[in-house]
């Protein structure tokens, strides 16, 4: 790829390479909240440049950094293009919200396991793209978090 070159078609692209911090960050949870193709590809394609774009920027963040999330969203990137399903991404950040998750028609909820260190089961999710299922705890501590846990491939048949 030639440097400079990106696709101008993409708003988030856009948003991305602003030197906005605002609009970064809209970016990046926009990326986070996203498995679709036409989203994802232009931004793999200035996946180069929106790292370089960024790695100087200074954003802040409350209680979790924001620069965490935003190398959180191009490793995200990353995976789409590594042809790779998406819900590996789940394995390596504590915001993904189980219910945003279906809302989003990416996982559904198969059940639930009884966890006595929190006041909410774990739940057990199935990737509605490759099937693969995740045990996931939810807890809280300043902010909710959940972590997932790889079950591994789906046994259901297809
Ligand atoms: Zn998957």
């Amino acid at each position: 790829m030639t440097d400079g070159i990106v696709d101008a078609t993409s708003p988030l692209v856009e948003d991305f390479l602003s030197g906005d911090t605002r609009r970064v960050m809209h970016a990046v949870w926009e990326v986070f909240a996203t498995r679709d193709p036409a989203v994802l590809a232009p931004l793999e394609r200035a996946v180069v440049a929106i790292d370089r774009a960024t790695e100087d920027l200074e954003l802040g963040g409350m209680l979790a950094s924001n620069g965490l999330h935003l190398d959180h969203a191009l490793d995200r990137i990353r995976l789409f293009g590594q042809r790779r399903c998406l819900c590996a991404a789940y394995l390596s950040h504590q915001f993904y919200d189980v219910e945003k998750e279906e809302r989003r028609q990416h996982v559904r909820v198969v059940g639930t396991v009884p966890n006595p260190r929190q006041w909410v089961p774990d739940r057990v999710c199935e990737c509605l793209d490759c099937g693969r299922r995740f045990q996931v705890e939810q807890g809280e501590y300043h902010y909710p978090w959940w972590d997932w846990t790889d079950l591994g491939p789906g046994t259901a048949p297809t």
